[in-house]
């Protein structure tokens, strides 16, 4: 694509301390969220004429790491066709590195405190554990669920986001919100054994005994482990579920 070509498709908006630079259907860019790999921000398509998420991916050609993840989370996104695994509807990773997905209105890290009743939390869990099953069956472990992987609609929608990745170094964006964590990831991931499917169901175990008891189940003690996993932040505003 020559350059007056490009220059008349896009257009670059400065998003938090990062410029998105996207094809002019994109609109009305707010940052949503940030994790390893990327920021997120919900914008308006004026082509389909419906909200969705950009996602920018933060040097995805940097190294090896950020390569392999960058690639499989597009191979996987791709494949994956289910309706608890976030659908992606456009990727671009060499000219602008952007992937657009459907926009969801929080992530469980907004939900998983709040006061559910036992109809909500079973359809939670059991959207989680359809989703879980069908990247199970697709011989895809995700080894990090975790709340911020996780979003949900006020309808109480639930998909997966990021599945099968290795978390990387985090970004310097807005750093002080991230929050160190591998609460949920089973040990034999931690301790870098081998695995099975099993370590998910691990980790939805630990975000529902979350859900129910309002506190971690097992915050762990040894910073110098947790150290290189940043939790995605996220924009807070007010979400409840109908
Ligand atoms: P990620 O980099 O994919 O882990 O996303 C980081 C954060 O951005 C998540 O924890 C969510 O809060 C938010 N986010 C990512 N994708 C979406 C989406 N499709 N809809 C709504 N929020 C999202």
């Amino acid at each position: 694509m020559s350059d007056s070509e490009c220059d008349s498709q896009f257009y670059s908006v400065q998003v938090a301390d990062s410029t998105f630079t996207v094809l002019k259907r994109y609109q009305q860019l707010k940052p949503i969220g940030s994790g390893a790999q990327g920021i997120v921000c919900a914008a308006f398509d004026t082509v389909l004429g419906i909200n969705v998420a950009v996602k920018k991916l933060s040097r995805p050609f940097q190294n090896q790491t950020h390569a392999k993840r960058a690639y499989r989370e597009l191979v996987l996104l791709k494949c994956v066709n289910h309706k608890n695994i976030i659908f992606m509807y456009v990727a671009d990773v060499f000219f602008p590195r952007y992937l657009v997905m459907e926009l969801m209105d929080a992530n469980l890290c907004q939900v998983i405190h709040m006061e559910l009743d036992h109809e909500r939390m079973s359809y939670l869990l059991y959207q989680m554990l359809c989703g879980i099953k069908h990247l199970h069956s697709a011989g895809i472990i995700h080894r990090d669920l975790k709340p911020s992987n996780i979003v949900v609609k006020s309808d109480c929608t639930l998909k997966i986001l990021d599945f099968g990745l290795a978390r990387t170094a985090c970004t310097n964006f807005m750093m002080t919100p991230y929050v160190v964590t591998r609460y949920y990831r089973a040990p034999e991931v931690i301790l870098g054994m081998g695995y099975k499917e099993n370590v998910d169901i691990w980790s939805v175990g630990c975000i529902m005994a979350e859900m129910v008891l309002h506190k971690v189940l097992f915050p762990g003690r040894d910073c110098i482990l947790l150290r290189e996993d940043p939790q995605s932040f996220m924009l807070c505003k007010k979400f409840t579920l109908s």
